[in-house]
């Protein structure tokens, strides 16, 4: 195993659960939208538009910022998943927000990607 993938792994290993983990085995309660054998998708228990859900792989990873090269496979897979479900659900345009680290307001340290939809965005974020 390459010292690359060993680090992934050990920094997942420590990694404390999180309400995702949850979410994923069932053991807490979602409005799940998709699921496949590497991903979910499930609507935000508070929307920020009428349509905001989040994708997350089923293998944990804590952030962006932790993803390795051999991640690249699961999130070209979430990307496909978040497009397809957003232009179903949001066929006028919609909007992938991915937070990381504390001045990127991420509070669930488990990777997700927000799709935010069904009304006019505004840009530049605040
Ligand atoms: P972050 O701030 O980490 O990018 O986004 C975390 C998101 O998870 C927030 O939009 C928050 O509303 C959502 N969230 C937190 N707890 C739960 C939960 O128990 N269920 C669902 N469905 N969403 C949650």
């Amino acid at each position: 195993m390459n010292f690359e993938l060993k680090n992934a792994q050990k920094i997942r290993s420590q990694n404390k659960s999180t309400i995702f983990d949850k979410i994923l085995v069932k053991q807490a309660p979602a409005d799940i939208i998709y699921e496949d054998e590497l991903c979910m998708a499930f609507n935000d228990i508070h929307p920020q538009a009428p349509v905001h859900f989040l994708v997350i792989p089923k293998t944990k990873i804590p952030m962006l910022e932790k993803v390795s090269k051999s991640d690249g496979q699961i999130l070209g897979k979430l990307l496909m998943v978040a497009k397809e479900l957003g232009r179903s659900r949001a066929p006028d345009g919609f909007r992938l927000v991915i937070n990381n680290g504390r001045h990127g307001c991420q509070s669930v340290y488990y990777l997700h990607i927000h799709v935010i939809g069904g009304r006019q965005l505004k840009w530049p974020p605040t």
